[in-house]
């Protein structure tokens, strides 16, 4: 039984699962091709409340900017789910994947930046390592381990502006099938007065950037840009649909957050769920060393906790995808006829769809 582990990609699931293998004393590496992580940076980092708590990420180490919910935009109209509570805080990924380095660094974990991890490397530490894949959508371990990759990609462009903005505590969300097919536009302020623009198109869709050009002449964005200065642009890339098989306990090997394809579907945020891959990994891997519990475990615990929100969110990122601008104008109507908005600002959850439903139908009962 091996008793090291190496982790390739020091990301967010890497580091994670890193820093909570140290809380057992099991000796960690933790490898990075890039030498500054999380640059350049090429995706946001917007963390709802309960998902910071769940992975122990202490927001108020570093800048983070408090949202209280969204503004959706399609065919012209607009509605707003504003929360009176903070319901998530965007942070800058660049100091966030900083942040928790040196906290890896701190519990004893060896953290080797700068250096790429390629096949014959992988052969080579798998002689006394445990591998785990934390590197991201097109991720060599899985591909050299031979795990079969995620259902769908969404192709993003985004760009980081200096911005005044009266009100930093809403997201803006822009949906046009006929621009983002499959995916949608945003606007979302970001801490020191940054404002990320961006944009995702659903695979088969064309090219990111193309839409991206398109998305910037809606009268909103258009707007926004006037007194907007550029700092940083690039295109991206989000995973959605988890793989069917993230570990192998033969091999001893598994993957963990984009690498898996742990992403929810209606907005490709990976964070929460890669996280809760890791610190699942984690406790797996540790019973594995010291008792020799099976890593596929893992797998099982992870779609056990998941596997609903995932569907759901599959559902409902099915269904904005189908409607056209107009026709989500409608829905938006009949929400607000509802209620459904406030109802969302009072009782959303951005990562568990079935919470938000069992809210919905106990309060229609205690009415
Ligand atoms: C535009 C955009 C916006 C997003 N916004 C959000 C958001 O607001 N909230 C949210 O929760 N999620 C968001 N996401 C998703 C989120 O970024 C990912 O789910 C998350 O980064 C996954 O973390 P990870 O550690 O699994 O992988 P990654 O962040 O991709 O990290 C993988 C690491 O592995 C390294 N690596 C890769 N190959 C090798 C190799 N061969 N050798 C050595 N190192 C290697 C890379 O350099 C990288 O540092 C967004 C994504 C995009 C594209």
């Amino acid at each position: 039984m091996k008793s090291r582990v190496a982790i390739i990609g020091a990301g967010m699931s890497g580091l994670l699962l890193a820093r909570k293998l140290r809380e057992s004393a099991i000796d960690v590496t933790v490898y990075d091709q890039k030498r500054a992580l999380g640059h350049p940076v090429r995706a946001s980092s917007i963390l709802s409340l309960n998902g910071l708590a769940a992975l122990g990420i202490d927001h108020t180490k570093i800048p983070a900017n408090e949202l209280k919910g969204a503004i959706i935009h399609a065919d012209g109209k607009s509605m707003e789910i504003r929360s009176k509570k903070t319901m998530a805080y965007s942070m800058d990924r660049h100091e966030l994947n900083e942040m928790l380095k040196e906290e890896c660094l701190d519990t004893g974990a060896n953290v080797e930046i700068g250096r790429r991890i390629e096949a014959n490397d992988l052969d080579t530490m798998s002689r006394n390592s445990i591998i785990v894949g934390a590197d991201g959508f097109n991720s060599v371990v899985a591909r050299h381990y031979d795990f079969r990759g995620s259902a769908e990609h969404v192709l993003t462009y985004r760009a980081e502006y200096l911005a005044q903005q009266e009100d930093t505590s809403m997201v803006e969300l822009f949906f046009d099938r006929r621009i983002m097919p499959g995916f949608f536009g945003w606007i979302a302020p970001e801490p020191k007065g940054v404002v990320e623009l961006g944009i995702g198109v659903g695979e088969g869709h064309g090219n990111s950037k193309a839409a991206y050009d398109k998305f910037v002449k809606i009268y909103r964005v258009r707007e926004f840009l006037a007194s907007a200065k550029l700092k940083d642009q690039g295109a991206s890339v989000i995973p959605i649909g988890f793989r069917k098989r993230f570990a192998d306990n033969e091999k001893e090997v598994l993957l963990v957050g984009d690498a898996a394809g742990q992403v929810k579907a209606t907005t490709g945020g990976g964070i929460i769920f890669g996280g809760s891959g890791a610190l699942i990994a984690a406790d797996v891997i540790k019973r594995h060393i010291k008792g020799g519990a099976s890593l596929v475990e893992y797998e099982r615990l992870w779609k056990k906790k998941h596997l609903t929100d995932m569907r759901m969110h599959n559902v409902v990122r099915g269904i904005y995808s189908a409607l056209d601008a107009r026709q989500i104008a409608s829905f938006m109507r009949l929400m607000k006829a509802m209620k459904i908005d406030k109802f969302l600002g009072g009782y959303g959850d951005m990562d568990r769809p079935s919470v938000v439903l069992k809210r919905f139908f106990l309060r229609r009962f205690a009415e």
